[in-house]
């Protein structure tokens, strides 16, 4: 389908870019902009950034996956759920899972093969908490590596004030993108790669990120309100390198709201991210200026701030002793458990995982159906 409408931000993006001899283009986004299997095209509302779409039109599996696969009549969805661990017999196989309903009543759901896609923090913290007698350092985890690896996708950018609105709160976040230093190149004196794209929350988000020492009432918290319309977001999104001490792992003493241990994050940049994060932060101060911005505003780039994007934790790997899955998101211990989220990445690409993630979870789909057919789970 044609790419959606390009906004202010785009469009100063792409001026400031093209001045420096750079090739914007426009976002690809899981967002329809034609009618699309019965879903209608962006209504321009402006509220995905964050937010849910109430028209349908951005592909959430919320309106894709799930009502396709619930009109199969084979799948039944239990929301607000909780597995806390998995089940296991003797022989080494995966039972079912052991979960929470809504109101917190215990369950066990029996299966012939367990797939867990909570995620990169989740997953190993399910698969952490599982332990038996037989893995007791974790299940599937021989390796040592389940919960190891953790990658963020650190990146850099700058906010820019424009002289005139720019009246962000229409359309969707992003309309033009940049991909010109993507590859990493040796002469840059650090490892890692990343892309840019144009970007401005629009008013709700404005207002949920108010600067410290910003009243938050009153005439000047109007003002700072009023004060979005000028402003947009050069934004970087970069690499983090896989570093084996950057892991989740389970808190010895601390639990979570259904008394099931919780998970404890450890996590330092690597020196290469930070550097390429200040080197991102430089690039977008460069092209905010060649598109006229008259205020920039450079970002901060932290030791180890985190992030969003949660990978590498059960990654995957031909050789059991340094890889929790297979090339098939089977586990190399258990035969009938299979993991498929951002917890499989070997490498954090350059930031933006989760088409990546979808297309191989379509394949392991197809993997794990090839599978049961041939009677293995
Ligand atoms: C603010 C934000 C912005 C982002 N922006 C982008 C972007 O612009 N581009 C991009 O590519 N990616 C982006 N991401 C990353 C993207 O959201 C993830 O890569 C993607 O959602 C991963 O998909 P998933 O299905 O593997 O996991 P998730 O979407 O995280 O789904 C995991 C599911 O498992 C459930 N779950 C977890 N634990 C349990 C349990 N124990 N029992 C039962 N259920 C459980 C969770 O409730 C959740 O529904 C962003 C993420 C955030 C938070
Ligand atoms: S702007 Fe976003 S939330 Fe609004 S209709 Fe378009 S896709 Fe949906």
């Amino acid at each position: 389908m044609p790419p959606l409408p390009v906004k202010s931000s785009g469009v100063l993006f792409e001026r400031g870019a093209r001045k420096l001899g750079l090739h914007p283009y426009p976002a690809p986004m899981a967002i329809n902009s034609i009618v699309y299997k019965d879903r209608p095209p962006c209504a321009q509302c402006g509220l995905c950034g964050g937010f849910g779409c109430e028209v349908m039109a951005k592909s959430s599996s919320v309106w894709t996956m799930i009502p396709e696969a619930e009109a199969t009549g084979k799948c039944e969805v239990r929301s607000e759920s909780y597995v806390f661990r998995i089940g296991m017999n003797a022989a080494g196989r995966a039972t079912g899972v052991h979960y929470f309903d809504k109101n917190k009543v215990e369950h066990f759901q029996p299966a012939r093969a367990v797939v867990v896609c909570a995620n990169g923090s989740e997953t190993p913290k399910l698969l952490l908490n599982s332990e038996t007698n037989a893995f007791p350092q974790g299940l599937a985890n021989s390796s040592g590596a389940v919960g190891r690896y953790l990658m963020f996708n650190k990146g850099g950018g700058a906010a820019a004030r424009f002289e005139h609105p720019l009246n962000e709160y229409k359309g969707a976040n992003v309309t033009r993108v940049l991909h010109d230093w993507y590859e990493s190149d040796p002469k840059r004196g650090f490892y890692g790669g990343g892309g840019f794209d144009a970007r401005s929350g629009g008013p709700l988000t404005w207002g949920q990120s108010v600067p410290e020492g910003t009243p938050t009432w009153g005439p000047e918290f109007k003002e700072y309100l009023g004060s979005y319309t000028y402003w947009m977001t050069c934004s970087g999104h970069g690499t983090s390198l896989a570093v084996e001490s950057n892991r989740i792992d389970i808190d010895p003493e601390l639990k979570d709201a259904w008394g099931v241990p919780a998970m404890r994050v450890t996590h330092k940049d690597h020196p290469d991210d930070v550097k390429h994060a200040n080197w991102l932060v430089q690039r977008a101060v460069e092209i905010m200026d060649a598109a006229g911005a008259k205020q920039i505003d450079p970002g901060e780039v932290g030791p180890s701030s985190g992030g969003v994007h949660l990978l590498g934790t059960c990654r995957m790997g031909n050789d059991p002793s340094t890889s929790v899955i297979d090339k098939y998101h089977r586990t190399h211990d258990v035969k009938n458990l299979f993991l498929c989220d951002g917890s499989s990445m070997v490498t954090s690409g350059r930031g933006q995982p989760t088409e990546t993630i979808e297309a191989l979870a379509f394949r392991a789909g197809d993997f794990i159906s090839r599978f049961a057919r041939a009677g293995e789970i």
